[in-house]
């Protein structure tokens, strides 16, 4: 299997191409196919597998072949959201979706706690297609008014049961209600408990399911 044949557009090939990638891993020969076909998706994969680059470069094609809408502030509305367990973890998939997306005319930003909120703030209110955000400043932003979640067309839990594990599940279940209810959802996990498996039960429609 190459990368080629999974149909990704010249752009998205060129950046795979230019991180020495020379074959899709196992989750992606699995998960870019269905994600491109517009399905939901439950994804049992560890770290290490190759998961971001799975869901962030059928996400980056999907958002690259529709328009940006305008947030309520004016600026260009986010389109695709990923929420992580940690910062680190967060800056890391906003860095691969950076590296993914520069051939197109993508932008995102990375939004956690333990920093000043301004910046982020601003950077929001200018616009972005791509957030990857932790849940707890993602929320406390969203609830003071300075968030607007209402143009998200994709979705992405990584590491869900990390999230659950850390008691963010609640954090969670709020964001989740503030992002329209018409979108594609994927959830990646390491492992399944009875907790994630209602999380999923509540956002998937008619989820694909892989496991690596
Ligand atoms: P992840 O599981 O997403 O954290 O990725 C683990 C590591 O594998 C990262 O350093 C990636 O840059 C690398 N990687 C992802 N996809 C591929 C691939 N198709 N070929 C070689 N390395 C890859």
């Amino acid at each position: 299997m190459t990368f080629e044949e999974l149909n990704l557009a010249p752009a998205i090939l060129k950046a795979v191409q230019e991180q020495g990638y020379e074959n899709p891993t196992p989750i992606q020969a699995q998960a870019i196919p269905l994600v491109l076909a517009g399905h939901d998706l439950l994804a049992g994969a560890q770290t290490g597998t190759g998961k971001t680059a799975a869901f962030t470069l059928p996400m980056l094609q999907r958002l690259s072949n529709g328009t940006a809408p305008r947030n309520k502030f004016g600026g260009k509305g986010i389109r695709a959201l990923v929420l992580t367990p940690t910062r680190e973890l967060a800056a890391q998939v906003e860095e691969n979706v950076r590296n993914y997306a520069k051939h197109l005319d993508i932008n995102s930003t990375v939004i956690f706690g333990g920093v000043g909120m301004k910046p982020q703030i601003s950077r929001i209110e200018k616009g972005v297609d791509v957030l990857v955000a932790t849940p707890g400043r993602l929320l406390d932003l969203a609830q003071q008014g300075f968030m607007d979640l209402s143009t998200v067309e994709m979705l992405i839990l990584d590491e869900a049961d990390r999230m659950l594990d850390m008691g963010f599940i609640h954090d969670v279940k709020k964001v989740l209600a503030l992002v329209p209810k018409n979108k594609q959802s994927l959830l990646f996990s390491a492992t399944f408990s009875d907790e994630i498996r209602e999380l999923a039960n509540g956002l998937l429609k008619n989820p694909q399911s892989i496991q690596v």
